[in-house]
Order: structure tokens, then C-alpha cells, then sequence
């Protein structure tokens, strides 16, 4: 972690469960955990019921992944300002599934990021390299054309955050090494404090892929890892009470 970050742990919900189940698990995680932030992405479809039921709670909302345009012709779509007005706080965006299934590149990525600010919500922007990316030695560059190409102006003073989340290591089991996570997490603070200056320093970078109590307080133990991302392993509350718990105080 880094010292005067406040951890976040966010769970992303991904396409799974009902909307009974989702007010269910949601209100089983409304106590929190001490000196943690939690956040929960259910499916866009389920933020407004989910986000009633944590109404006074010390969970946040978020969503998953909008559309760049205020409004128009697209359907299926949900914009940034449909969400917060739905009351997600926050939005995943450029998830290694959306940038594969929907071909998402960098560019669509910057174009969403800048719509959910200019709607007020706090945008989670994922990069992470493929296995044969890392295999290659470009990790790190992948990383951080990424980064550069999916951040758009005005992210770091409005709260923006990074998840380094490894296309292999999502939903899969495996994780890179400590020292693998801690050397990509030393890339991205100082490629956006190079590019954003000084106010970077305190931008929240998560780590996802994988994250389980088992290995979380390992991970959480590295420097510039402020929380995580969590799939699988949020749609258990007790497993994901755990891996906030494992947060150092
Ligand atoms: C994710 O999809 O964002 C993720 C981190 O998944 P998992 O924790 O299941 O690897």
C-alpha cells in the first residue's frame, strides 16, 4: 500500500446473479471493514436497486463499463450520466473482457473515461498485458501505452484509478509474483507522475486478477498496490470481507 492512500477494495460483479441476489450479497457486505473503502459493481441493470439497498451503508456502487456520448442513437447503451443518476459512484472501464469482446482499444477507453468524468463518476481504468505480451518481456510497455493512451486530462485530480490486471492471471488462478506485480505498479505511479506531476502520487493503483484471502495480504503488503480489483471472489461476501480485512492498518 502507500502511505496516505485509503485502500479500496472493489468488487466487479461482472455478468452474474439475479436481482435478488445481487440486493443479498450487497447487504451482507453493508457493515464494511475498518480504514477500507468498499465498492461493488453489479451489473449495469442492477446499480439502482443495489445502490437503494446500500443507501446509508459504508459501500459504494459502481458500474460496469458506458458508453463515450451524453445520449444519441445506441442501443443497448447506458450513458455515464444514466449511471450516476442510477447512483453508481463509479465505472469500471477498459476491462481486459471489453477490450477483447468488444474490441475496445485505448482510444475508445479514453473516450468513455472522459464521458464518466464529465458525468461526476469516478472512472476504474484497467490495463494489463496477455500472457504471450508478458512471455515477449513487454509487459511494462504494453502497460504503459495503455495508461497513456486510455487516461485522458483531468483523471488524477478527479479521483481516477488504475487496476493493473493481468489478462492471464483473470479468472484463472494464477498470479504474477509479488515482485512482478510490485515492478508494473512502480511503472504505472511514475509514468503518471510523469505525465500528471506530483498529484499522481496519491492516485489509488488496484491490483486485479486472481486476488483471493489467501494471497491478498501478500499483494496488499507491496508497495503502490492501494486495493484491489476482485471478480470471482467478490460474489462470496465472507471472501470478499476477507480480502479487505487482509488490508495492513
Ligand atoms: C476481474 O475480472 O476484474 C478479475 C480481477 O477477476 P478475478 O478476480 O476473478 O480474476
Amino acid at each position: 500500500m502507500t502511505p496516505g492512500i485509503r485502500p479500496l477494495i472493489a468488487g466487479n460483479w461482472k455478468m452474474h446473479g439475479s436481482l435478488r441476489e445481487a440486493v443479498r450479497l450487497a447487504e451482507a457486505l453493508r457493515g464494511g471493514v475498518p480504514g477500507v473503502d468498499l465498492l461493488i459493481c453489479p451489473p449495469n441493470v442492477h446499480v439502482h436497486s443495489v445502490a437503494v439497498a446500500m443507501l446509508g451503508s459504508r459501500v459504494a456502487v459502481g458500474a460496469q463499463d458506458c458508453h463515450a456520448a451524453l445520449q444519441g442513437a445506441h442501443t443497448g447503451d447506458v450513458s455515464a450520466a444514466m449511471l450516476r443518476d442510477a447512483g453508481a459512484t463509479h465505472v469500471i472501464l477498459g476491462h481486459s473482457e471489453r477490450r477483447a469482446n468488444h474490441a475496445e482499444d485505448d482510444t475508445t477507453v479514453c473516450g468513455k473515461t472522459e464521458a464518466a468524468l464529465a458525468a461526476g463518476l469516478i472512472p476504474i481504468v484497467c490495463v494489463g498485458e496477455t500472457e504471450a505480451e508478458r512471455l515477449a518481456g513487454h509487459a511494462e510497455s504494453v502497460v504503459t501505452r495503455q495508461l497513456e493512451g486510455s487516461i485522458p486530462y483531468g483523471f488524477v485530480t478527479a479521483g481516477g484509478i488504475v487496476a493493473y490486471e493481468p489478462v492471464w492471471a483473470i479468472g484463472t488462478g494464477r498470479t504474477p509474483t509479488e515482485e512482478e506485480v510490485a515492478a508494473i505498479h512502480d511503472t504505472m505511479r511514475e509514468a503518471l507522475v510523469d505525465r500528471f506531476g506530483p498529484a499522481a502520487r496519491t492516485t489509488r493503483l488496484l491490483y486485479g486478477g486472481s486476488v483471493k484471502p489467501a494471497n491478498a495480504a501478500g499483494i496488499f503488503a507491496l508497495p503502490d498496490v492501494d486495493g484491489a480489483l476482485v471478480g470471482g471472489a467478490s460474489l462470496v461476501a465472507a471472501d470478499f470481507l476477507a480480502i479487505a480485512r487482509a488490508m495492513p492498518e
